[in-house]
Parts: C-alpha cells; sequence; structure tokens
C-alpha cells in the first residue's frame, strides 16, 4: 500500500463514470491510473460489472517483477 491518490484527482465521494461503458456507478472500482505531463494524472473508474473483467493496469515497480 505504498500508492497515495492525489486529492484533485479524487472524483466526488458518491461515485465516478465507468471508462468501460460510461456511465455513472455509484460504486466505482479503480481500475487504472492514467499520468500526464502537464497535469494532475487521472484515476480511471469502472462498474462494479465492468471492474471484475478488468486487468489493473501494473503499477511502477510491479511491472518488472519476475513471475
Ligand atoms: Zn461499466
Amino acid at each position: 500500500m505504498t500508492r497515495s491518490t492525489p486529492a484533485e484527482a479524487t472524483p466526488t465521494p458518491s461515485g465516478a463514470t465507468c471508462c468501460r461503458c460510461k456511465r455513472w456507478t455509484y460504486a466505482p472500482v479503480e481500475v487504472g491510473y492514467i499520468e500526464r505531463p502537464s497535469g494532475p494524472g487521472v484515476t480511471l473508474y469502472a462498474c462494479p460489472s465492468h471492474a471484475v473483467s478488468m486487468t489493473p493496469s501494473p503499477m511502477p515497480g510491479e511491472a518488472q517483477r519476475p513471475a
């Protein structure tokens, strides 16, 4: 648990837009994070039904881990 979520990138606690179906969900699941050079990063959320079928993006330090 070394990751930190920038406050400015955190959506409203009431929910978020699913990055797969673009529909609003009141139970968003974090499935990825996009870093941008000119601004705060964007956290990707998915609705519960899509989150289970999506593989979370590898975080820095995890991609190089041997199998
Ligand atoms: Zn969805």
